[in-house]
Order: C-alpha cells, then structure tokens, then sequence
C-alpha cells in the first residue's frame, strides 16, 4: 500500500488553505467532522462547473443539455455502486441523507411488515436519525422497540445476542460506528443473527464511510445508510443502499414526478422501476454530480495508508488528552477512529467549547443527537474531538495547550469565586 500524505490531502480543501498552515490561533482547527466535514477544491468546482455548463433537470427531456447532466448523475451512481461494492446499479437510491434514508425504509418496508407485537431491535448508542424513525413506526403499527445494550468500551454488548433478536424480531437497525463513541460495532455478528431468524437488517454507516472500506455484499446486510456530507461531499445527498429483491417488494415512499409510469384518474398509478421509484421529484442534481469527486477522493485515499494516519490521530490526541488530569473520557479505551468524546471535570461542556471556539478550535459540545444515550450514561452531554486525515498533529498540540490553559484559567477562576463565596 503506498503511503498517505495528510499535508497533500489537506491542500485539497479550500477552507484549511486560506492562510498558511500554521498553528497560530488565526488558523481554524476544524475538529467537528463527525459533524460534516470539509469540502475537497474538486467537489466544489464540480458543483459549480454543472450550474455554469450544464444546469437542466434529468431523466425528463430529450435536448442536449438535459441527457449530460443525466450521463453525469447516473454516472455518481454508478461510482457508488463500485465503492461500496453493491451488485446491482438499481440498488442504489439516492435521497437527502442517513435519515431520509431510514425513514423511507421505515415507512416504505415497515408500514408494510409490522403487526402489533413485532419487534425492533436497535442499540443503545444510536444517533436520533436512527431512533426516531423507528418509533414513529412503533406508533403506526403496534411494534415494540427493544434496545440492544453497550459495554464498558462502548461497544454493542453481543453476550446476549440471541435472546434479544429473536423470531419476534422483524427489523434490527444499528450503526457501523457510533457518533458519540467512535467504536466499531460487531455489526457482521448482528446481521447474522438477524437474518437467522429472518429480520430485515438496516446499518447506519453515516460514520463508518468515510473511515471503513464498505463492501455491502460481504457484510451481507440488506440495507445501509450514509450521506455525502460526512465524507468530503455535498449537503444534502444521502445513499440509500437496499438489496434488490427487498427494494422491488416496498411500495414508494413519496409520490410525485419521476416516480411512476403512468398516472391516470381512471385507473391506478403505476410505479417507475427500480432506483427511480423511491427517487420522487427533482433530485439534488448539482449535489449529486459533485459527489462524484468526493467518491473519487475517497477511493484514492483508501489505496493509499490513510487507515495508519488516522489511527496515529487517533491515538496523539487520545494519549494527550488522558494526560489532563481533569480530563474524564465518556467511555473506557482509545476509540477505533479519531472520535473521541470526553469532559472536564466541574466544567460545563458548553463553556469548554466557547472557550475553545476563542481559539478558533471546533469542536462539538451537547448531546450529539443520542439523548437516550446520554440518559443511558447520566449525563446531559459532552465534548467530542472528532478528526480526519486533512488534521495534523500540530493541530493536537495547539488544541491541548490551548484546552489547559483554559481549564487552569476557569479553575482558578473557580477557586476565586468558591473562597469568595465561603468566606462572605
Ligand atoms: N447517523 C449517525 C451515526 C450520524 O452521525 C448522523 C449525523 N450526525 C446521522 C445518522 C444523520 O445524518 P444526516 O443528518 O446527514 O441525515
């Protein structure tokens, strides 16, 4: 495998470059990229070379203008397809991102599936894009959702496997990686006991994509969910991957355009083949052209050792981290990506990150949409580092030093007020 170069891969993105890299405070530390990350110079030329050169609707007319930007959106799938190893084109829905992509699974499979009793089987560290859906989808139809548990390291707990996903279980949903705890989930394990006792299985992968090599068919699940935005490409685009045969039997989950054969008022409507069923009026067409680039990105990176670079990121900030004495991580060990969620004790998370925003440091603070997650832990939230190969250890260093020097700050300044306070 050829080696990764993170200051070559960094200068791709337009927004780390506006001025040299250095680590003085007028440089933006971006370290939110489980949130979205940056956009590469060729995403961003991509989406504007299609809105200069060839902005028409697709799939619908017959001029020039409109078969390129189809070549070139068709073309997005087809690189999809490829990277993450489906085997069929068709398999290939697109949406707006991860949760629209769990909903039209819930509404579209699930309305159809669920009676009263049945059974949903999700985990304790889900994102809320992959709770929500599914509870909606208990109300409607009378299912009950089961929760499978974590351990200490934060990964699902697969002791008890086989008396939770049981042949009451008719869905069982789960993230590749979670949002808040960076671990990879035995999710091989969970899809075999989901299909041994013939439950559809459904993998959040909006954190796995941009770190993993994914090969669907190996995996073996029937669905997995990810969006353009957490892997270098644009908002608003989201994959949703279905197994063939399971996407052919779902009703669609929208109507409109695009979406059907014929319409009539006399007879009844009749739906467009596979991917276009699910994809109902205009699509994300610029979005989706320029995604392209994002795949194009992805897949270098991938030959090359960017897996080792991360783990290195992983494991600097990590080991930093654990040498701040007031530092409490939120789970035990050094996650599988560079994820890593924490607080500082007697502070509030909040003032951690304004404080680090001051600095120009990113960060995430709050509940990261895994409330029943943070229930689960009893805590209100906290802090999350998460990175990507375009950080440097440099960005580590600046982002520790500036994290101590608040924490010693506001803890004198603490320590004043409490004296102050227990000598009035
Ligand atoms: N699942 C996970 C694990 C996520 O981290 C996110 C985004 N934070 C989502 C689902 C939802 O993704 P989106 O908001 O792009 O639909």
């Amino acid at each position: 495998m050829s080696p990764f170069f993170p200051l070559r891969f960094r200068q791709q993105f337009p927004l780390l470059n506006q001025r040299e890299h250095t680590t003085s405070a007028s440089d933006i530390i971006y370290f939110d990229n489980a949130a979205t990350t940056q956009k590469s110079q060729q995403v961003i030329t991509a989406q504007q070379h299609y809105y200069l050169n060839n902005n028409a609707n697709v799939h619908r007319a017959s001029h020039q203008l409109s078969a390129k930007a189809t070549f070139d959106f068709e073309q997005t799938r087809l690189a999809v397809q490829q990277f993450i190893k489906a085997k069929y084109l068709e398999e290939i829905i697109w949406t707006k991102g991860a949760s629209e992509s769990i909903n039209l699974v819930a509404q579209s499979l699930g309305r159809n599936l669920l009676k009263p009793g049945d059974e949903i089987v999700l985990s304790a560290s889900e994102h809320h894009a992959n709770i929500v859906p599914w509870q909606i989808l208990a109300e409607q139809t009378g299912a009950v959702i089961k929760v499978l548990p974590i351990n200490e390291q934060g990964i699902i707990n697969i002791t008890n496997l086989e008396s939770i996903i049981t042949t009451k279980t008719k869905i069982v949903a789960c993230a590749h990686i979670s949002n808040v705890l960076g671990r990879i989930n035995p999710i091989e394990k969970i899809i075999a006991r989901a299909r041994a006792v013939n439950a559809i299985s459904l993998i959040d992968g909006a954190q796995a994509i941009a770190h993993l090599p994914v090969n669907v068919q190996a995996l073996g699940c029937d669905f997995y969910v990810f969006s353009a935005h957490k892997m270098y490409g644009p908002t608003g685009v989201g994959v949703l991957y279905g197994r063939k045969a399971l996407l052919e039997s779902m009703s669609p989950y929208q109507g409109g355009g695009e979406m059907i054969k014929s319409v009539s008022f006399n007879k009844p409507t009749t739906f467009n083949d596979l991917p276009f069923k699910f994809e109902a009026g205009t699509p994300n067409i610029s979005g989706i052209i320029a995604f392209k680039a994002a795949i194009t990105l992805m897949k270098t990176a991938f030959t090359n050792d960017i897996h080792s670079y991360e783990q290195q990121l992983a494991s600097y900030c990590y080991q930093a981290l654990a040498q701040i004495p007031q530092v409490e991580f939120i789970v035990q060990g050094q996650p599988d990506i560079a994820l890593i969620a924490f607080s500082i004790k007697d502070h509030h998370n909040h003032d951690i990150a304004s404080a680090l925003d001051s600095y120009n440091i990113a960060l995430r603070s709050g509940h990261h949409c895994a409330m029943p997650l943070m229930e689960l832990l009893t805590i209100n939230g906290c802090l999350r580092v998460s990175l990507a190969p375009y950080n440097t250890l440099a960005e580590i260093d600046y982002f520790i030093r500036c994290l101590k020097e608040i924490v010693t700050t506001q803890t004198d300044a603490h320590t004043e007020i409490n004296t102050e306070i227990k000598t009035k």
